[in-house]
């Protein structure tokens, strides 16, 4: 997946590295996982559970799982 057209019209895009469009987004376990041990090099961080990816433009939150190019959550503003 690198490019979704968000419901506002906004292309948005992940061929930049790094961009604004992808968030990193843990869990607070994930993340006490990532440093349960004894150190860690930023290069060992494993990504996230979820792929998260916000349009710039009307905020809006679309939220992938496993490589698939369906989100399995989307959220958008009640107030704009
Ligand atoms: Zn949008």
């Amino acid at each position: 997946m690198a490019r979704i057209v968000c419901s506002c019209g906004t292309v948005l895009s992940n061929s930049l590295s790094p961009n604004d469009i992808q968030l990193r987004v843990y869990t607070d376990k994930e993340w006490e996982k990532v440093f349960d041990c004894e150190s860690i090099q930023p290069w060992q961080i494993p990504l996230p559970k979820y792929e998260v990816w916000r349009c710039p433009m009307c905020k809006s939150i679309y939220v992938y799982e496993n490589g698939n190019n369906q989100p399995i959550m989307t959220y958008r503003l009640e107030n704009k």
